[in-house]
């Protein structure tokens, strides 16, 4: 098993993250990755850049970097049960890849029913084009339904090596495996680095994917070609 592209990365941008782009991409070509998605936390986050951080991305970063695709993105958070994102559509329109999390600091934790209320709100936000780490314990929702409706509505869900040490999250992201391989539902697989020596690194996720024989098929980030074809088919000719 493994990905050609990792599709959720923080730089110096977000104060809790100590890697500049250009490190991490000098350690996404040494992983031999073709692309690299650069998704800081949104200005709305206590760690996150001002919003000019996202409008000069496009404008001052090259497309390729070291023989690596730079995909200009961010990482919002979900900031109510209705599954409203910090980041206005004016932002998001112009950024590559967004993706939607949960963060225990701007959202305080509530009852499954609760929580699915709020994916399924997620799932038809057009901006919104991964779901992150949502194995998180607390924000527990029910996976069937709204996994299928990440499917129907063309969201990727992410597989994030960086919250598989949270409390607990491993048993919940068993049960995330289960339902995507079930219903074909398609994953990414993410370091979620906020160090460049994490960057393109998923061990701990991959063991999880093959307890079950996920087939990587389904992982839009294990092969250039099908990953070109997602984000160029949504946000035009990226990769
Ligand atoms: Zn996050
Ligand atoms: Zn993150």
């Amino acid at each position: 098993m493994h990905i050609i592209a990792d599709l959720h990365t923080h730089t110096v941008a977000s104060t809790h993250a100590y890697s500049t782009v250009l490190e991490n991409a000098e350690y996404a070509a040494k992983a031999g990755l073709s692309a690299l998605a650069v998704t800081d936390h949104t200005p709305a986050s206590t760690d996150g850049p001002h919003v000019w951080h996202f409008h000069n991305l496009h404008k001052a970063l090259p497309r390729e970097l070291l023989g690596v695709k730079l995909i200009f993105g961010a990482e919002s958070s979900i900031i109510d049960y209705e599954g409203h994102i910090d980041f206005p559509h004016e932002e998001c329109k112009d950024l590559d890849w967004i993706i939607a999390s949960i963060h225990r600091n701007q959202l305080a934790k509530a009852s499954p029913d609760v929580i699915t209320k709020l994916y399924l709100g997620v799932a038809e936000n057009p901006d919104v084009d991964m779901i992150g780490h949502c194995a998180t314990t607390g924000y527990e929702f029910d996976y069937e339904k709204c996994l299928k409706k990440f499917k129907e509505y063309g969201k990727i869900v992410e597989i994030n090596e960086s919250s598989i040490t949270w409390k607990n999250t491993s048993d919940n992201y068993r049960e995330i495996i289960r339902i995507c391989k079930k219903f074909e539902i398609p994953v990414a697989v993410n370091s979620d680095a906020h160090f460049c020596g994490l960057i393109g690194k998923t061990e701990r996720a991959f063991a999880l994917l093959e307890e079950q024989c996920f087939p990587e098929k389904l992982i839009i980030n294990s092969d250039f070609e099908m990953l070109k074809e997602h984000i160029n088919s949504k946000k035009g000719n990226i990769l």
